[in-house]
């Protein structure tokens, strides 16, 4: 045996709530269609392309400096683009930016969570919340669901109230199964994380551009321990770029100063983003199109037999299977590599390319008719 393969992560001296456990990720495997990992199927434009090279060229000029740690530039680009789609008058001192949203949910839990301390979600959700409050040392308590995916308020509360969590966390468009919340039940949430402790009630609307319902920023009027989370991953088609960010009150963004790496945030990571905040409306224009094709997954789906949940993202989750994971191995066996998210029954198709949506369709048709 190798000297490698002698030597298991556990044989290190690890921190104990870290044995056992393995990295988060989606397989990565190399298959015709991937609609697996919610990314936008569309590569940038080619003016964008330019427009990223020259100004990754102006910022080349200057790396032998530190980047602007502060990413002035940026969060005023951020906040223009959020009051302008939002309608909610955002500044520059309310927006904070990190290398992708989870960085920001990371510097979030390590700023008002940690040891000694808990973060609640509301279960089957974005499963690195969890990741990240263990990473951090933060406690994790699995808050419910309805078995129709959506946050049943009365039940929320009381699991907030029980707890007394110090983080909570609403995720809306919900991933993995598409569900958007309304705003009464985060002001109801809110209100029962502020009545419990206070606590910070972080929003995560990583797919919120392709919602039929607009955003929850306005909510963070008046309301200092409500926190907006984003990402150019979806929306923007930019996941390759890793970069997230976040809309509070400027005391918030002050305090997440206390726990961020000094320069976390490239020059060629704020050159890039910047360059494709100037593109918003042709990115935007791609995200019309996304929600049309994932209005139709879901009607298709429908209409083929399958059980769908109502979806305001860029993905659909589909069922009911006995063995979900049967089932994701057939749909990969005629080349489509779907996401089995260990909900069970369900599995998510992300919305993709025309093309890409009907080889996905034809496959799942195709299964239908074997089993009937
Ligand atoms: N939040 C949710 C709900 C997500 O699904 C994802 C990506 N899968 C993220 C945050 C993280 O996105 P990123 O780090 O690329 O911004």
């Amino acid at each position: 045996m190798s000297e490698r393969a002698s030597l298991g992560i556990d044989d290190l001296p690890i921190r104990d709530e870290l044995r056992g456990k393995s990295p988060y990720g989606a397989p990565q495997l190399d298959v015709p269609v991937r609609l697996n990992t919610n990314e936008n199927p569309y590569p940038l434009p080619e003016p964008l392309v330019e427009r990223i090279a020259e100004r990754v060229r102006e910022a080349a000029r200057g790396l032998n400096r530190y980047p602007d740690r502060d990413a002035v530039e940026l969060r005023e680009g951020l906040a223009a683009y959020l009051t302008r789609t939002t309608g909610h008058p955002v500044t520059r001192e309310m927006v904070w930016a990190a290398n992708g949203s989870n960085e920001v949910l990371q510097q979030l839990l390590q700023t008002f969570a940690g040891p000694g301390r808990l973060a609640i979600g509301f279960e089957p959700s974005y499963s690195m919340h969890g990741l990240i409050a263990r990473g951090t040392g933060t406690g994790w308590i699995s808050g419910p669901r309805r078995a129709d995916f959506t946050v049943d308020t009365g039940a929320a509360r009381a699991a907030i109230a029980e707890h007394r969590p110090h983080v909570v966390f609403v995720t809306s468009p919900n991933n993995p199964t598409g569900t958007a919340v309304d705003a009464d039940t985060v002001t109801a949430l809110y209100d029962a994380a502020q009545a419990a402790r206070p606590s910070l009630v972080v929003v995560d609307e990583a797919y919120v551009e392709f919602s039929h319902r607009p955003s929850l920023l306005p909510l963070t009027e008046g309301r200092p321990n409500l926190v907006i989370s984003r990402t150019m991953s979806k929306a923007f088609g930019a996941a390759g770029l890793r970069l997230g960010y976040l809309a509070a009150h400027p005391t918030v963004v002050d305090a997440v100063q206390l726990v961020r790496l000094p320069y976390h945030l490239s020059a060629v990571t704020q050159a890039t983003a910047l360059a494709a905040l100037e593109h918003t409306d042709t990115l935007l224009g791609y995200v019309e199109q996304l929600k049309t094709e994932r209005d139709r997954l879901v009607a298709e789906l429908r209409a083929t037999g399958y059980e769908v949940t109502d979806s305001d993202a860029n993905f659909v989750q589909f069922g009911l299977f006995e063995d979900a994971h049967a089932v994701w191995r057939q749909i990969l066996d005629r080349g489509v590599l779907v996401r089995d998210n260990g909900v069970p029954g369900w599995l998510r198709v992300t919305a993709g390319t025309p093309e890409e949506n009907d080889a996905f369709l034809d496959a799942v048709r195709e299964l239908k008719k074997e089993q009937s």
